[in-house]
This record gives structure tokens, C-alpha cells and sequence, in this order.
């Protein structure tokens, strides 16, 4: 069902990234905007960088591919008991 809105922010880019086979780092797996590079600077440094900041603002305001994979789901289902109580209640029900 398709509803125009997510309950859920995704988090990407913030709690979790994507580093592929050359060490190049993204938000994700599915949004094609790198981040940097670990062979050529830190993690850190490529955390804090403003075009990390930028991606993480863009994700907030959902101007990525909005996918809603797994990882990023049970990352978030997890921080928000609010949801998993609500999710267990619908259930036994
Ligand atoms: S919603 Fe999907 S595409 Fe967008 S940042 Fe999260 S994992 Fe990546």
C-alpha cells in the first residue's frame, strides 16, 4: 500500500553507510551521491564533512531515491518502542 508518507525517518548517512569494494563511502547503498573516500581520508573526517551534512539534510527532507530497505527499517523500528508496542499490539489482537 502506498500512502505518500513515511512514519519513519531513515537514518542513513547518520547511523549507518555504505562503503563499497574502492573505498568509496555513501549514505547507502542506493543513493548515488559519494561521500569521500577511506583510503584517502579518515572516516571521520568524511562523518563530518559538509558534503555529509548536506546528504544527511537531504535525506531528512526525503530528496533521495526513498527506498525502504531492511537495514534502515529495523534500525528504526528498534529506537521508537512507541512503534514496536503499537506493531506487537496489532498483532495479538
Ligand atoms: S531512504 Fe533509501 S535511498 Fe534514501 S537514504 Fe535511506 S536507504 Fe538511502
Amino acid at each position: 500500500m502506498q500512502t505518500g508518507r513515511r512514519e519513519l525517518k531513515c537514518t542513513a548517512g547518520s547511523n549507518s553507510i555504505y562503503i563499497d569494494a574502492y573505498g568509496d563511502v555513501y549514505p547507502c547503498l542506493f543513493y548515488p551521491l559519494k561521500l569521500g573516500n577511506i583510503k584517502q581520508d579518515t572516516l571521520e573526517n568524511i562523518y563530518k564533512s559538509p558534503q555529509a551534512h548536506l546528504v544527511r539534510e537531504k535525506i531528512g527532507k526525503l530528496e533521495c531515491p526513498q527506498c525502504w530497505v531492511e537495514c534502515e527499517v529495523y534500525r528504526e523500528i528498534n529506537k521508537i518502542e512507541a512503534v514496536l508496542g503499537s506493531f506487537t499490539s496489532q498483532r495479538s489482537s
